[in-house]
């Protein structure tokens, strides 16, 4: 089978504008074998070819490389089989997480964990180790039961969680950014639909950091923010209800779009004139909480979040225990040299995972988010947290932005399975390139 490329212009971009290029060619498949066909021809012409989704990452995982090809999964969005039965689902790794969970709403199924943002592709967040709020559910690394994969000599390979090899096989893609092989069809063990309600509270910061061990222990989903300079915390929690949900809206509706985009997209923007300011702003923003005091939806549309205004954001995978401690040295450092931070810090939670690539690889996990939506704020911000974070021993969510040599990284042990998948470089970009050096 031959595929041929498109012939329009097109300049990947991600979402934040953190990456751009222009490929030689772009392949746009439908299917799997179109896939193993466009590998066949970036190994015959010895040029390299990248995997993207939707460019939602932060990281430059899914830039292709310079003079290389890029092969976007947007074409290879559909359902592929709807088990009720069993509560499996078959899709292709192009699908949006947003339209993979209202597919399985419409079959009264539901899966167990979330990411924040419904706009990234399945196959997309798979690769970059992509998790949600939950810290008893894992991300997808647990949920995918199989995954059909075309590696770097365009073989087409199925690796289930059913068989001990193939769950090995199946677990380090997961986190792996595409360097062993494009994903292109993906089942997934889902659940009965189920409805939450979320408590959210406001705690002084110290008081709220405080109650956050109890909440991982007793709560499906907890998530965590803060503004720099509030003297709050917010913390919401979420427990399952068989009860008809109340929707909360329309406060919910407002407070949601308000912090989710309205006022950040205020305060980024009168910070950008009078950065002096922010402190004031975010402590004043810091005053709404993310959702009212209680509200209940359907479990996606309660763990998926609004879209956000354009930001950037890192994203460090920490040892659950030394959560409080890492965020009161993290809120230090921005407020004590008075830094213009002009967004909310997140954290999310995630049990230990098996995955080697995964940012929760061997350790219950908290995840803190920083953002950073003008230009000044990511610059002196982002290496403030790096420098109060590193102490305890984060690992960065590869998806996100972060201030590591990134040759450290990834283990000897991981680098080598990469360069024994794929010992062309069929699969590198700049940014593998740079993970893998010794
Ligand atoms: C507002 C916002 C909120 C976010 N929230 C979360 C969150 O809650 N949890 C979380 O984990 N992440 C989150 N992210 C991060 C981001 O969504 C993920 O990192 C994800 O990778 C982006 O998916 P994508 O489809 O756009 O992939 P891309 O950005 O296009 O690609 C990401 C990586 O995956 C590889 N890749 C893409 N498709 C395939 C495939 N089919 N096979 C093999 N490799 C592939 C690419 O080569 C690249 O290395 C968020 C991002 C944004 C912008």
């Amino acid at each position: 089978m031959t595929i041929a490329p498109e012939l329009e212009d097109f300049t990947f971009r991600t979402w934040a504008g953190t990456c751009s290029r222009v490929p030689d060619r772009l392949y746009r498949p439908r299917n799997t074998e179109e896939v193993a066909a466009a590998i066949t021809e970036a190994q015959q012409a010895e040029v390299r070819l990248r995997v993207t989704g939707l460019g939602r990452a932060w990281s430059e995982a899914a830039c292709p490389a310079e003079r290389g090809w890029s092969l976007s999964t947007a074409r290879m969005n559909r359902v592929l089989e709807v088990d009720r039965t069993h509560h499996r689902i078959r899709v292709q790794a192009g699908i949006r997480i947003e339209d993979l969970a209202l597919v399985l709403a419409q079959h009264g199924l539901a899966l167990p964990n979330l990411p924040t943002s419904g706009e990234a592709t399945l196959g997309g967040l798979f690769a970059s180790g992509g998790h949600g709020l939950s810290p008893q559910h894992g991300g997808l690394g647990t949920t995918v039961r199989s995954v059909q994969v075309v590696d770097a000599s365009a073989r087409i390979r199925e690796c289930s969680a059913d068989d001990p090899e193939g769950r090995a096989d199946l677990h380090s893609h997961f986190g792996a950014l595409g360097a062993l092989g494009i994903v292109t069809e993906l089942s997934l063990a889902a659940v009965p639909a189920f409805g939450l309600e979320a408590r959210t509270r406001r705690f002084p910061f110290e008081v709220g950091l405080s109650t956050l061990a109890d909440a991982v222990s007793r709560f499906e989903y907890v998530r965590a923010m803060f503004w720099p300079y509030a003297p709050h915390l917010w913390r919401t929690t979420y427990e399952r209800t068989t009860a008809p949900v109340r929707t909360g809206a329309p406060a919910g509706w407002i407070r949601t779009g308000l912090v989710g985009r309205d006022l950040r997209r205020l305060v980024a923007a009168w910070g950008t004139s009078f950065p002096e300011q922010l402190p004031r702003l975010a402590s004043l923003a810091g005053r709404v909480g993310p959702l009212p005091p209680r509200c209940g939806a359907r479990s996606d549309r309660l763990l998926l979040l609004p879209p956000e205004p354009i930001h950037r954001a890192m994203a460090y995978a920490l040892p659950l225990e030394v959560l409080p401690e890492a965020l009161s040295r993290l809120r230090a450092a921005i407020e004590g040299p008075r830094l213009p931070a002009d967004a909310p810090v997140d954290v999310w939670f995630s049990p230990q995972e098996s995955a080697p690539f995964a940012p929760a690889f061997g350790r219950a996990t908290a995840t803190i988010v920083v953002r950073a939506s003008g230009a000044l704020a990511g610059d002196v911000v982002f290496p403030a947290a790096h420098a109060a974070l590193t102490p305890f021993a984060p690992r960065p969510h590869l998806g996100f932005l972060h201030a590591f040599d990134p040759s450290t990284l990834w283990p000897e042990a991981l680098r080598t399975r990469v360069l024994e998948a794929d010992p062309q470089h069929l699969f590198h970009n700049d940014f593998l390139e740079r993970l893998l050096a010794a």
